[in-house]
């Protein structure tokens, strides 16, 4: 028997209409469903980009659901007030929501399902963030994996349920509970006249993921293994942004990524698969070890003299690209202009900043916290645990990546250090430029400016950083 009061779906990482699982819950059930985002303490943590790319998130989904005769009803406050209170104003019966697994969404969720469960509302969480449920992939020996090689093993052959397709109807309640306007959140507030200047670079909604999905699986997915590392190809997906608003669902790129994998995409495809399962391992790692966010993942690594002081004049030369390490300044202003970083790059100066510059990986985490629109809360944790070697399957500490040969190697004809960099050069590019206008004033930074000498010679600072390893107390 199907129930006729409303469902709330309780959106939040999970911005789209198809394979949505709680929202397609929801429409079963049978009776209106009243979609509610809520601006809590976790929307109003957000660094200032990926908190601007969540407004353009839920503009979008608000007019798709107009579309369909729908809408989003917005929120400020603390969930289970605001749920309850919902729940009391329309007469809904239950909650539905996707899930999510780091520490701060968990204990937010765990608070709400006992406050709706006190008042005997419904209260009910669903898959879609994730392709496999981290309690569901355990090693041989029980447990989860601490090493990505036998996950991937363990999951590549694993059935994903085939996407959900968007529901033809979301049926409306007969009026609508008040609603805040998502323009009075300003959400873009901290991003100044960056906004302008990043604006052109997202690929914002559940339509534009789909056509860049589209294009990837049909045209680039086949050689993705020989261009994935140059950094000024557009080789990769580009999707991470999609996926961390949940505009796109994982199992939507496993299916497209399988489908190529049999077309003959070949061994390329397969190692797209892969890094859909690094996003996997990212969200096991801090469901079952939270600690990964905040603190040191090998809690020995506590002991180790990391600098954490950020006013060195060499961690503001890191933030604002001028360091005079072309690739290190080139990925760290493409983030500023774009919101994004190529994968290559983020290695590169994540282990500049936490070797080289002997600088607390938590520093370079927290910049990124607040620059990347693609920001994701397990995979930069991990990420930056990778390249500093305080986290699980990490690169050693000892592997110092070098800026230099890696330029050579992944930019051999200068084109992404032209295409940022705007000192120095006789005719600088248009996006090189742009960086210029994207960037506080503060910073005195102008194009026709000296390029900066190096804050650090590298084989100086490799060497202190190998000191500082030997030296380390455990
Ligand atoms: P593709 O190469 O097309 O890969 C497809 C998808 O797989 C990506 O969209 C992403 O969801 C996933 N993926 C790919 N590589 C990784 C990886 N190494 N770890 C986890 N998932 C991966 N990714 C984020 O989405 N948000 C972050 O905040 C983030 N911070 C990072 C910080 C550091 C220091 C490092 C080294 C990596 C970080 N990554 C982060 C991972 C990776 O750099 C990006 O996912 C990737 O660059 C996104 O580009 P793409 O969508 O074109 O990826």
């Amino acid at each position: 028997m199907t129930d006729t009061t409303p469902t709330i779906l309780w959106l939040r990482r999970d911005l789209r209409l198809s394979d949505h699982p709680a929202l397609t819950a929801a429409v079963e059930r049978g009776g209106p469903v009243i979609p509610v985002f809520i601006r809590d303490k976790l929307v109003d943590d957000l660094g200032a980009a990926p908190k601007w790319r969540l407004g353009l998130s839920l503009a979008d989904l608000d007019k798709r659901l107009r579309d369909k005769g729908s809408r989003i009803v917005f929120r400020s406050g603390k969930p289970a007030d605001i749920l309850l209170d919902l729940a009391r104003k329309t007469g809904a019966g239950a909650v539905y929501w996707s899930r999510a697994y780091d520490p701060d969404a968990i204990e937010r969720d765990k608070a709400v399902k006992a406050s709706l469960k006190d008042a005997d509302i419904e209260a009910e969480s669903h898959t879609g963030h994730l392709l496999f449920e981290p309690w569901t992939v355990e090693t041989k020996a029980g447990g989860f994996y601490k090493v990505y090689t036998p996950m991937w093993r363990a999951v590549r052959d694993r059935e994903v349920d085939a996407p959900l397709s968007a529901p033809s109807k979301v049926p409306p309640p007969e009026s609508w509970p008040d609603s805040d306007a998502l323009e009075d959140w300003k959400l873009g507030a901290a991003m100044d006249r960056g906004a302008e200047v990043c604006l052109p670079h997202q690929r914002v909604g559940e339509e534009a993921a789909h056509g860049r999905l589209g294009w990837f699986t049909g045209h680039a997915i086949g050689e993705y293994k020989n261009t994935r590392d140059f950094p000024a190809e557009d080789g990769t997906s580009g999707l991470s942004e999609n996926l961390t608003y949940g505009e796109i669902s994982p199992a939507q790129c496993w299916h497209a990524g399988r489908r190529a994998l049999h077309d003959g995409g070949g061994k390329s495809a397969e190692t797209w698969l892969q890094e859909l399962v690094w996003r996997e391992f990212a969200y096991h790692l801090i469901y079952h070890t939270p600690r990964i966010k905040d603190g040191n993942w090998r809690e020995e690594w506590d002991a180790f003299p990391w600098n954490e002081d950020e006013r060195r004049a060499e961690v503001k030369a890191w933030k604002q690209g001028r360091t005079g390490e072309p690739f290190v300044d080139a990925a760290m202003r493409e983030m500023y202009v774009t919101g994004k970083m190529h994968n290559r790059a983020r290695m590169i100066v994540a282990s500049y900043l936490t070797k080289h510059l002997m600088t607390h990986w938590k520093v370079g985490q927290a910049w990124f916290d607040d620059c990347l629109t693609d920001w994701d809360v397990a995979s930069n944790a991990m990420g930056w645990q990778w390249a500093a070697g305080s986290g699980p399957d990490a690169t050693p500490y000892f592997r110092v990546f070098n800026p230099e040969t890696q330029l050579d190697k992944f930019d051999p004809d200068g084109a992404y250090r032209r295409r940022w960099i705007a000192e120095a050069q006789s005719r600088p590019t248009k996006t090189a430029l742009s960086y210029f206008e994207a960037i506080p004033r503060s910073w005195t930074m102008q194009p026709d400016d000296e390029y900066p000498e190096r804050v650090i010679g590298l084989s100086e600072g490799r060497q202190r950083a190998l000191d500082a390893y030997e030296a380390r107390p455990f």
